[in-house]
């Protein structure tokens, strides 16, 4: 076994990484940007190396630096966790000439798998079920349409290089085809580098069901069951879970052993996955699956897998990497109960998921699960830590595991509901909404369901009542002195015949209420806005807020952030800005008269130009952000005065498109 690696990634997989390899008693060194000086896998680390500047191509990407901090720091072996280098075959063999070790499959194996097009034809020849497509080398539009038209509508159309659901369209109709094209090459292009597509017959109940297969250096190959990763957003995984619901003997038998197929046909070692297609318009059938992709890596859900044999995955890749054989038999690695992750973003859902940014001034998870199922958090922050633009959003991983589907999809809602975070917006509340869905709880999956019912799934629950009576007690930083176990502090501002009343004020900028506080005795308070006002007692066990008054029964809780309050209650959150009276009033424009970038990104593409007249809906630009691109639209009917052009970096909040005022376009 190794005494030293280091870790060629950050975030959750590189502490996931760190953890196993200190349990088997190996040292780790980290690598970091300038983003990540401060990042939790540099403080768990036992040594770490800055290796650049916050861009991933200008770190995180840099083999010939990574490689250099090996070999100053002496390690023998190099984990590259999942993305970045993982699965590039140069950098494979730059680790080797080196000298170290890559944990990971050989160069050869990630080639034979790393684009689509070429790995499909290789598992054909080895007798594995391949979607029906095209995956040749043409690649004119004329060409491609004819496939297209050949194979049926709706198509994919797919990069070949692609990966987490970049460079995909879906596309219904002829007439569309050249445009999703042409925008599916540009994502493939920006993301990696290579445009090259191939087209396939887009499946019509498609379930996601794919095999973790491991191989060592000794030619033995075993699968570790599957994983079904139906639910989707945008072809990307949102919940994963370990086994497939509804999976029948029949069934298993044939996917597992296509998959061992398919990884012996590369002489495959390391962790790796075999991703599958169902299709289950007749349910789930021995006949109706396909194989559409390898990852020659570790998964980002190999968790579930974790749970459900009770084995540690980064454990066997460090085994199988200094040579040892597969720690064990096919016939003794064993299925038990039912394992799900939900993967934790910052992002918007009600704004078409949108990538955010901030600095999580507020993190807290669950601690326990229900009904006896476990609880596992894998997370790549902490507390105080910022969500970068640079890399990927996400913020944890969160893994339970129940003795029967049942128990674990239950616990999983709890520990969502509990889980509180503020300064950024994330998708917990969507993510535990889905746990509630009725053809998810009954196993009824495949990956168009959270599109199927997007608005229900989306939409922010209502905050219950006293939620911004809350948020102004604990914005005026009154409850504290008024809670205080200190008997002149509690009632400093206490007077029983003109009680003070304190000035308070809530956001948003624009909407501003202002509030008035009364300290009426300890726990009591009156709350004036305007003209009427409510008394209101607000009790305090731990981190838990009671507030009661006319009509008002609250149990929430609070987090207070840098610029307001975040209040939780009944599994949501709703934050509360507290106006800073020193901005001025510059950036309060009229609403809909500006469109701003929502976050850091690239112009892309520009759809329209000065003076056209849009109409509500009408895609005006392309903007690019975190790899993908998203499509800013036109929020109401009216006339372009300015937009940016192509090719601009925007800062989030810039202008992108400015409309005409109303009066000039009645002109
Ligand atoms: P998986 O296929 O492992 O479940 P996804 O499909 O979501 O994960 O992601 C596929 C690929 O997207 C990853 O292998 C990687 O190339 C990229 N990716 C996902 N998450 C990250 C990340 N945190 N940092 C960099 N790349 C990532
Ligand atoms: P990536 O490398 O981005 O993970 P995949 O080929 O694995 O690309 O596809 C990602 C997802 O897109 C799949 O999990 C599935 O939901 C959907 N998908 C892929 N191919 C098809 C298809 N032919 N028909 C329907 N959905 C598909
Ligand atoms: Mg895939």
């Amino acid at each position: 076994m190794f005494s030293r690696i280091l870790i060629a990634n950050r975030g959750e997989i590189a502490v996931r990484i760190i953890r196993t390899a200190r349990r088997l008693g190996i040292g780790t060194v980290a690598v970091y940007s300038d983003a990540d000086a401060d990042a939790l896998h540099v403080a768990m680390a036992d040594e770490a190396v800055h290796i650049g500047p916050p861009a991933a191509a200008e770190s995180y990407l840099k083999a010939s630096r990574i490689i250099r901090a090996a070999q100053e720091t002496g390690v023998e072996a190099i984990h590259p966790g999942y993305g970045f280098l993982s699965e590039n075959p140069d950098f494979v063999e730059a680790v080797e000439r080196a000298g170290l070790v890559f944990i990971g499959p050989s160069a050869a194996s990630i080639r034979a798998m790393g684009l689509k097009d070429a790995a499909k034809r290789l598992m054909e020849k080895a007798g594995v079920p391949v979607v029906p497509g095209y995956h040749g080398e043409a690649q004119d539009l004329v060409v491609l349409a004819t496939k297209a038209r050949e194979i049926g509508y709706p198509v994919l159309i797919k990069a070949r290089a692609g990966g987490g659901g970049k460079g995909m369209r879906r596309v219904d109709h002829p007439d569309d085809f050249a445009e999703a094209l042409a925008a599916a090459r540009r994502e493939a292009k920006s993301a990696f580098g290579d445009d090259h597509v191939l087209v396939e017959k887009y499946i019509a109940r498609p379930r996601h069901i794919e095999v973790q297969v491991f191989g060592d250096a000794h030619g033995n190959v075993v699968h570790l069951f599957e994983r079904d990763c139906s639910l989707q957003r945008r072809h990307q995984k949102v919940i994963e879970e370990a086994p497939a619901p509804g999976m029948t003997d029949a069934m298993r038998a044939a996917m597992t052993q296509a998959a061992v197929k398919a990884a012996k046909a590369i002489a495959y070692r390391g962790a790796g996955t075999v991703e599958f297609i169902a299709d289950v318009s007749d349910g789930l059938k021995p006949d109706a699956f396909w194989f559409m992709e390898m990852n020659t890596r570790l998964q980002v859900e190999h968790p579930v897998t974790e749970m459900v044999t009770g084995l540690d995955l980064v454990e066997w890749q460090l085994r199988v990497a200094s040579g040892e054989p597969l720690p064990l038999k096919q016939a003794d690695i064993a299925l038990s109960g039912h394992a799900f992750e939900a993967r934790l973003y910052a992002e918007d859902p009600a704004r078409g998921f949108l990538p955010a940014i901030g600095t999580l001034d507020h993190l807290h998870f669950a601690e326990t699960a229900a009904d006896g199922a476990t609880l596992r958090i894998d997370a790549g922050v902490r507390e105080g830590d910022a969500i970068a633009p640079f890399y990927d959003p996400m913020i944890a991983k969160i893994i339970v595991h129940g003795k029967d589907r049942g128990t674990a999809l239950s616990a999983l809602g709890a520990a969502l509901r509990e889980t509180e975070i503020a300064g950024s917006v994330t998708n917990a509340a969507f993510l535990a909404r889905l746990t509630a869905h009725e053809g998810f709880a009954a196993g009824d999956v495949d990956t168009g369901l959270i599109e199927r019912d997007l608005d229900a799934l989306t939409t922010p629950a209502e905050m219950p009542r006293g939620a911004r009576e809350l948020a102004a007690l604990v914005a005026s930083g009154l409850i504290d002195r008024a809670a205080s176990d200190d008997p002149w502090g509690a009632l400093a501002g206490y007077s029983h015949f003109n009680a003070p009343a304190y000035p308070m004020s809530l956001g948003p900028a624009g909407e501003t209420e202002r509030f008035a506080i009364a300290i009426d005795g300890p726990e009591r308070f009156t709350l004036s806005a305007g003209d009427s006002s409510v008394a209101l007692r607000l009790r305090r066990d731990g981190r838990n807020l009671l507030l009661t008054g006319s009509g008002i029964f609250l149990q929430a809780t609070a987090a207070r952030t840098a610029d307001g309050v975040t209040i939780f209650a009944g599994g949501t959150s709703r934050h509360f800005p507290v106006p800073n009276p020193l901005e001025n009033a510059e950036s309060e424009a009229l609403p809909g008269e500006r469109l701003t970038a929502p976050m850091p990104g690239l112009v892309k593409q520009v759809r329209v130009s000065p003076g056209d007249m849009v109409k509500k809906g009408q895609p005006l630009l392309v903007l690019e952000a975190m790899k993908m691109e998203h499509m800013i639209a036109a929020p109401h009917d009216g006339m372009v005065e300015e937009i940016l052009a192509e090719g601009e970096q925007v800062r989030e909040g810039t202008t992108l498109v400015r409309f005409a005022e109303e009066e000039t376009v009645g002109a």
